[in-house]
């Protein structure tokens, strides 16, 4: 057992002098835990048995939500993950009166995509880089702030940005899984931590946490994600009270040669060849749970293969067993019960681990307690929750990958031109990676009978990568994102694309209505109202038709986070984290907390003025052979956060990152190296590259850089505008 002295400022109150909310200036203090086995590390200092008030929550009061519509007491409202809330004060005649009743600066310029939580009149909201807030929901007063201290170039193994989605609740504590891994429970009352578990197999892999945690039956649920750089997948259940590991389920096999850990694992080995567990294999947990006490069973959603070409993940193929599967797992030791494989022989980045929403649904006259998802690969699945049996499943958005589910045998009907991986041929695949849906929230009302998600057009030309090498130290995907060909290009501009907002009738498996809209989380409420984010606003629709009812004033960013709603003295409240990089790194995201109520009159701040930084990249004049030897290194390493130079930021991750054609630091060999190979912008999360470029690639990634950013130059308008 390790003790980590560091612990004991980790964390901070507004009680402690010197603390508050800190951004992105905080710094890169911090210690990582010890390599190895994972370990609890008891905090020192803490009062035991503080006689804390703060998120009483236990099995009792989350078996009964219901009974208490007012509150959210976790990340879905109940373990049904509906999203959905019974309170009807808000309807769509009086909507219209909606407005702010107080709002947070949360103090971090990144993406945020926390659901909150409340609990008996206070807040609980994470943060890009983990930290945790509660608030005084009555006042907006700040009550603490917990600094996760998670050590900045850990960022560079998060394939999807910094982000976190929100914390559990038990007991008088609060969960927050951490970026690098840890998962920390908070005295509520406090925000000190009571105790810190090392999640990790290691250290030394590129694993992440940004999903919320879920408590259920006293153990706090937790995985992680890291699939695009080679982990292995699995999800854990500590003990709430004390942080000791209860049960952990592998959703991959590991090397047969070391013995299976159960009989599921010697199960899914069947479908997997050649040596994959030298490249870890994926099927990372990363983001969605549900639990149905009726039949106490946990489903998990599994990630991607790792990596993405299955060809060199799985030689010959094979189902690959747990991947972009829906597991249900007994929730008392973690063991196998049924699962349902969305993608078999995934080889495209299409997870399973969009949110999965348990209902009651009446299917040709019976009712039938189902579980639903609308994965990545474009498919809503409605499947018996008991048995995992599918019942039914139709495209959401448009596809191209199959052109059906065969219900007799539960699997896709492929359409072999999409197989990169065995046609050894460049093609144009609808959905991309980014997927038809992502994580954003879905909703389901069981008062329309419609499930509410984001759902999105969107294609990528894949192929299989040229003399792949594996180094988990970077993005890890086997393919070739600069392969393409006529007929793929052809493909590729003939395919709708397009970002919308979703009913979904699941019985039918039909459209009820849509309307565009960026990705955004979804809430659903008994008063007949669907709210969203925008690129600038809170959105509520008529849960019937979409009509737009009501929107708030402009907030000066975007909201992608899911909305959750409260009653506090006998008011209903709307409750939203805001902050979205608006298609360019470097512009303010206006983090904060937005509590709305009917009559609210608080009045936000003036958007921070913003002035975009220029494209004014150097001459192009390195060799072409340079060049595209850079443009090859790029792809490989660099890709996967910053997308193509001079696309402000990128197709899938719209400005998360710095573009690097706007980079000041081209103009100069020494500079560039610097950051790429010196780490000097490690405290932003750009950790060094030094052990996996050397200075002569470094310098050919420059070269291709400007080459690109010259073009963009060239190019009709800058892409900011
Ligand atoms: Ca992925």
């Amino acid at each position: 057992m390790t003790v980590r002295a560091s612990v004991s400022v980790a964390f901070c109150t507004l009680l402690v002098a010197g603390c508050g909310p800190s951004g992105d200036s905080s710094g890169t203090a911090g210690s990582s835990p010890s390599a190895g086995a994972p370990a609890r590390v008891q905090t020192a200092g803490v009062a035991a048995g503080s006689a804390t008030r703060a998120a009483r929550v236990d099995t009792a009061r989350l078996l009964a939500a219901d009974d208490e519509p007012g509150q959210w007491m976790s990340t879905g409202r109940t373990y049904s993950e509906q999203r959905y809330s019974p309170l009807a004060q808000i309807t769509p005649e009086n909507v219209a009166e909606l407005g702010l009743a107080w709002y947070a600066d949360l103090g971090i310029n990144r993406t945020q995509e926390s659901t909150p939580l409340y609990i008996d009149g206070v807040l609980y909201v994470t943060t890009a880089w983990s930290n945790v807030h509660a608030f005084d929901a009555r006042t907006g007063e700040r009550l603490w702030m917990y600094d996760a201290k998670v050590p900045r170039e850990w960022g560079s193994r998060a394939c999807c940005d910094v982000v976190n989605r929100g914390v559990a609740a038990w007991n008088g504590k609060v969960y927050v899984g951490t970026l690098d891994g840890r998962l920390v429970a908070l005295d509520a009352a406090t925000g000190v931590p009571v105790w810190e578990i090392d999640t990790l197999l290691s250290r030394d892999l590129a694993y992440t946490i940004t999903g919320a945690p879920r408590v259920v039956k006293g153990r706090v649920l937790i995985g992680n994600g890291g699939a695009e750089y080679g982990v292995r997948g699995y999800v854990s259940a500590y003990d709430a009270e004390t942080g000791e590991l209860v049960w952990r389920f592998f959703t991959v096999p590991g090397n047969p040669a070391d013995g299976f850990e159960n009989e599921a694992m010697a199960m899914a080995a069947e479908t997997w060849n050649g040596e994959w567990w030298k490249l870890g294999g994926g099927g990372t947990v990363w983001d969605s749970m549900a639990y149905d006490p009726e039949l106490d069973l946990l489903y998990i959603g599994t990630g991607n293969g790792s990596p993405w070409n299955q060809a060199l993940r799985s030689p010959g193929g094979g189902d690959n067993l747990f991947l972009s599967s829906i597991v249900a797992l007994d929730p008392d030791d973690g063991s196998y019960v049924w699962h349902y494989q969305t993608t078999p022989g995934e080889t495209w980045d299409y997870t399973a681990t969009q949110p999965i929403i348990v209902a009651d649904l009446t299917i040709d006259g019976v009712e039938r307690r189902v579980v639903m998802q609308a994965p990545k690969n474009g498919f809503f699945y409605v499947l018996d929750a008991k048995t995992g049996e599918l019942i039914s499943a139709k495209n959401f958005a448009s596809v191209n990958w199959a052109s059906g589910i065969d219900l007799s045998t539960g699997r896709p009907i492929e359409n072999p031109a999409a197989r990169y991986d065995r046609t050894g041929k460049p093609a144009a695949v609808q959905p991309s990676p980014g997927g038809a849906h992502s994580w954003h929230p879905m909703a389901f009302s069981p008062e329309t009978g419609f499930a509410y998600l984001s759902a999105s057009d969107n294609a990528l030309i894949y192929a299989p990568a040229r003399d792949f090498i594996p180094n988990p130290r970077v993005s890890n995907l086997g393919i070739d994102l600069a392969a393409s060909s006529p007929e793929a290009l052809a493909e590729l501009a003939r395919l709708p694309s397009g970002d919308y907002v979703l009913a979904w009738d699941p019985v039918a498996q039909r459209e009820a209505w849509r309307v565009p809209g960026p990705a955004a989380g979804m809430l659903a409420t008994a008063g007949g109202l669907v709210f969203h984010g925008s690129a600038d606003s809170l959105v509520a629709r008529s849960a019937h038709d979409g009509t737009e009812l009501w929107r708030s004033e402009n907030v000066h960013t975007g909201i992608v986070a899911g909305p959750i709603s409260f009653e506090l003295d006998g008011e209903q409240h709307v409750a939203v984290v805001s902050g979205r990089a608006a298609g360019n790194y470097y512009a303010p995201s206006h983090a904060r907390l937005l509590v709305f109520k009917l009559g609210g009159n608080a009045q936000l701040p003036p958007a921070v003025e913003f002035t975009p930084p220029p494209l004014n990249p150097p001459p192009s004049t390195a060799p072409v052979e340079v060049i595209t030897r850079g443009e090859r290194l790029y792809l490989e390493t660099c890709w996967i956060c910053h997308e193509n130079p001079g696309n402000a930021g990128g197709i899938f991750r719209r400005g998360l990152f710095p573009d690097l054609a706007y980079s000041p630091a081209l103009v100069s060999r020494e500079a560039f190296a610097a950051i790429v190979l010196g780490g000097a912008r490690a405290p932003n999360g750009m950790a060094s590259f030094a052990d996996t470029l050397d200075e002569e690639e470094t310098e050919a990634i420059r070269a291709y850089i400007i080459d690109r950013a010259n073009a963009a130059a060239e190019g009709p308008g800058s892409p900011y505008l």
